[in-house]
């Protein structure tokens, strides 16, 4: 299982600050989530458009 970020992301940043790990971050104009990730699911629940899935 690994988390990833879809298209339906509008880009609002909420979930970075979520992440304990400083493992979701941007990347030119889209938001990734980084191998440092190990799935506690923090970012998940934050997301308004839940655009972060398995
Ligand atoms: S699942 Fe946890 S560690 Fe992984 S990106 Fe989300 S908040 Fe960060
Ligand atoms: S919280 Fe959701 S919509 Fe906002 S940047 Fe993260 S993945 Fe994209």
């Amino acid at each position: 299982m690994t988390l990833k970020i879809i298209e339906e992301c509008i880009g609002c940043g909420t979930c970075v600050d979520s992440c304990p790990l400083g493992a979701i971050v941007e990347s030119g104009d889209i938001y990734i989530i980084t191998d440092e990730c190990d799935e506690c699911r923090a970012c998940v629940d934050t997301c308004p458009v839940d655009a972060i899935v398995d």
